[in-house]
């Protein structure tokens, strides 16, 4: 359901909707029963419940998420991880293999090195700027490719183009967690993926308090993952369904005016001579700007950056900050900070975090739409020693 709607501005309001519209509601009413009236379905996950993810609250969201993204189906989870290990879990048993992107959000590296790895489940770690090396970690019983668009928290972009084509040529499902970029910046299925995956938690809710989570490709794929996601349970209720729906709508402003604050910050910290490096792949100084630029409509709201000096420095300017909260999380409208090897990535080993990049004074901002002035004021104050 790609809608007859043209821009994704008027998708996110009008792709979707209860046509004609509930007793004229202009937003959708929250269904807030558990189970309806049987109407003669013969298959159980026809069956009319929240758990089996088909409540019109749900079914709203379903078509405004696929035509987002110009896919055929969508289907909402209760969290973010709830739809990764939800669609991996749906493709790979026991003996299977993935491929995945070395470095990952660190709840999905976790879950693929340890969960999956306990049942039997391989993986191997490629380097996404390097397709050539690939082939030979692929194996005859390798089913996945797994990638994020813009990858946390360095901010890579890889040859996203190259690892789709990849997965056809080698008859893999390519699944790529579009959580940074959203629809607005990145839409899976034009570049040949076949499964999109969001933390709806960040952006596409937009407003910090909600969990929800979404899974996006062909309605064969969907519903299978559908039919697993049924059996697991991970499924967003009625009244989250409403709030996530609700925050959708402003998407595009929102990230527009993120996309735009981001950019500006990143040469502000760029040009400021305690900064040691900005990693933004917006920034023309970026070594994957040109690749950016060519896969992406905009470069996202999240940026990360190591000052010179060592982890003190790095906290004495965390906590001189008096705009971004010092929070763990992102995509929201108030600006968030953090240290990754604290927080996001604390679970990955300080070896391979190290191996990663990953260093124990890089800062990430996830930008607000505060006044980029503001913030560029606050960070200024805070960098002065
Ligand atoms: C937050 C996040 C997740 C996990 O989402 P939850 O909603 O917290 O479960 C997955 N991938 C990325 C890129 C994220 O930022």
């Amino acid at each position: 359901m790609s809608g007859d709607y043209k821009t994704i501005e008027t998708k996110l309001i009008h792709a979707g909707e209860p046509e004609p519209l509930i007793e004229g509601a202009v937003s959708i009413p929250i269904f807030q029963s558990s189970t309806f009236e049987y109407a003669g379905q013969s298959n159980y996950h026809d069956l009319k419940y929240i758990r089996l993810n088909n409540t019109p609250n749900h079914v709203a969201l379903h078509r405004k998420l696929a035509a987002l993204e110009n896919a055929d189906a969508a289907v909402v989870t209760a969290s973010g991880m709830g739809a990764i290990s939800t669609a991996l879990l749906t493709f790979l048993s026991s003996g299977d293999h993935l491929l995945s992107q070395d470095c990952l959000y660190g709840g999905s590296h976790e879950f693929i090195t340890k969960d999956l790895a306990k049942l039997n489940i391989s993986h191997d770690f490629i380097d996404g700027d390097d397709p050539n090396s690939w082939k030979e970690k692929l194996r005859p019983e390798t089913r996945i490719i797994y990638a994020e668009t813009i990858t946390n928290p360095l901010m890579q972009v890889a040859d996203l183009k190259a690892i789709a084509e990849f997965a056809k040529a080698n008859r893999l499902i390519s699944m790529i967690d579009n959580t940074f970029a959203t629809p607005l910046y990145f839409r899976p299925s034009e570049w040949g993926f076949d499964i999109s995956l969001h933390s709806c938690t960040k952006y596409l809710n937009g407003h910090s308090d909600i969990v929800a989570g979404a899974v996006i490709g062909s309605s064969d794929l969907i519903k299978k993952i559908t039919h697993k996601l049924n059996h697991f349970g991970a499924t967003l209720d009625p009244h989250t369904c409403f709030l996530l729906h609700r925050g959708m709508k402003t998407l595009a402003v929102r990230m527009r005016c993120q996309n735009e604050s981001a950019l500006k910050i990143s040469e502000f910290l760029e040009a400021h001579p305690a900064v040691e490096k900005v990693n933004y792949p917006g920034l023309k100084t970026n070594p994957e700007y040109q690749r950016a630029n060519a896969l992406l409509d905009g470069f996202g709201g999240m940026l990360s950056f190591e000052l010179k000096g060592d982890v003190e420095r790095a906290d004495r300017f965390i906590q001189r900050t008096t705009l971004p909260i010092l929070a763990p999380s992102l995509g929201g409208v108030e600006s968030l900070i953090t240290r990754p090897a604290t927080t996001s990535h604390s679970g990955v080993s300080p070896e391979e975090r190290q191996a990663l990049g990953i260093s124990d004074t890089l800062i990430r901002l996830s930008v607000g739409i505060e006044a980029t002035e503001d913030l560029i004021e606050d960070m200024q104050r805070a960098l002065k020693e």
